[in-house]
């Protein structure tokens, strides 16, 4: 039987609520004896900063890349603003991502049939709506130097940005997002701005390259980034794994998310590069933040953070069939009209964040058969 470490950091407000419910999912899947969990859990954040003063231990970096894969809540709160900079608590995020060299963010949107009327768009644009955003998450702009702010001779100021990519990193990227494809309706658009920037000329010749040497049997488009921000509201559902750089990728990505409705049903996945045995390293947070307004109250939706975990049984574990049974559960409970108070409809019922775990659970019991 498989057996993996699993390194789970809930950080502060609803995310030490919402991983509760991810910890008796584990106890549920180990209890069905396919596969073993061990679950190693310590402080991120806030949490951290109050025992260690810093927003993550040396050691808990060091779990962290032992671990086969991360799984996180959420970090900050009111608590901690007058914290020194460099320990705020979104530091302790920063250093695991840069620390693990996660390059890859992976965020679905995928909007459950249940739910459609809650989205911005028309029932038929979004309903059963399930596309990924691949963004490139440690190049580009917001990391090119030179990056800063110089007066000028005659008193004004003038501030640059650089946006960089080498092959390498436009490669890798690119990768993960073909094999996501393949486990998916088989078909990328990858975007770009190489109309107007010269790193996107470079973008979409290394992504067709990359394509015509090992992918040819994925579909490619190549769609101007601008463009794709507008088909992603005219008709997202021409999409399914969409490819790009991080600046783009992170309006384009929160675009896309927004289609489906709440935050609390945003999951997330960072990927870093495989090491020599092929595994490779990752780390699963759900979008939302802490959400000081309603933490403590058993308020918070935990289905961002379940569909987290669900994307590692997934991408870290091979362990699809698990992560089905988990998505299925889910879609069910919603046809029930069960909702925490986030995705709240009239004619539903309101329930906690735990009673919305115990009935997730009872549906998987359901769905597993
Ligand atoms: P937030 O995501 O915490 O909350 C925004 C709104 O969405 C709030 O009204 C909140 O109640 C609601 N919400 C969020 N998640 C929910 C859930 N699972 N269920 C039900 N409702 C949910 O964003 P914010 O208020 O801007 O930030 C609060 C704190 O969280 C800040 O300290 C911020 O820095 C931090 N933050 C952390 C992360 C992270 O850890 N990745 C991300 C965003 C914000």
């Amino acid at each position: 039987m498989a057996t993996f470490d699993l390194l789970l950091l809930p950080g502060d407000g609803i995310g030490t609520e919402v991983m509760a419910e991810v910890k008796r999912i584990v106890t549920w899947l180990n209890a069905r004896g396919t596969v073993t969990f061990n679950l190693e859990e310590d402080l991120v954040g806030g949490a951290a900063y109050d025992v260690h003063g810093v927003a993550v231990a040396d050691a808990t970096v060091d779990k962290a890349l032992k671990a086969d894969a991360v799984i996180l809540g959420a970090v900050g709160g009111p608590k901690w603003d007058g914290v020194p900079y460099e320990a705020r608590p979104e530091s302790g995020l920063l250093r695991l991502r840069k620390d693990l060299e996660l390059f890859a963010n992976l965020r679905p949107a995928i909007c459950y049939p249940a739910l459609a009327d809650g989205s911005s768009l028309k029932r038929e644009v979004v309903e059963g709506l399930d596309i990924m955003i691949v963004r490139e998450l440690t190049g580009g702009t917001y990391f090119g130097e030179p990056k800063e702010m110089v007066t000028l001779q005659n008193g004004e100021k003038r501030a640059v940005d650089t946006q960089i990519y080498t092959t390498h990193e436009i490669e890798r990227i690119t990768r993960i997002a073909f094999d996501l494809a393949r486990k998916r309706s088989n078909k990328v658009h990858s975007a770009d701005k190489r109309n107007v920037m010269i790193s996107g000329v470079l973008w979409n010749e290394v992504v067709t390259a990359v394509h015509s040497a090992e992918y040819s049997d994925v579909e490619l488009h190549h769609i101007l980034a601008d463009n794709c921000a507008m088909q992603l509201v005219r008709w997202p559902k021409q999409f399914d794994v969409i490819v790009t750089d991080n600046l783009f990728g992170d309006i384009l990505s929160d675009e896309a998310s927004m289609l489906t409705g709440s935050l609390g049903m945003l999951p997330s996945a960072s990927l870093g590069a495989e090491d020599d045995n092929g595994k490779r390293r990752a780390m699963y947070e759900p979008v939302h933040g802490t959400a000081p307004d309603i933490a403590g109250q058993s308020k918070a939706n935990p289905i961002a953070m379940i569909t987290s975990f669900a994307m590692a049984l997934r991408y870290s574990f091979d362990l699809g069939g698990e992560a089905d049974i988990i998505e299925k559960a889910i879609a069910k409970v919603l046809d029930q009209g069960l909702r925490t108070g986030d995705i709240m409809q009239e004619g539903c019922q309101e329930v906690s964040t735990t009673a919305m775990g115990d009935a997730i659970l009872s549906e998987m019991d359901a769905v597993a058969g």
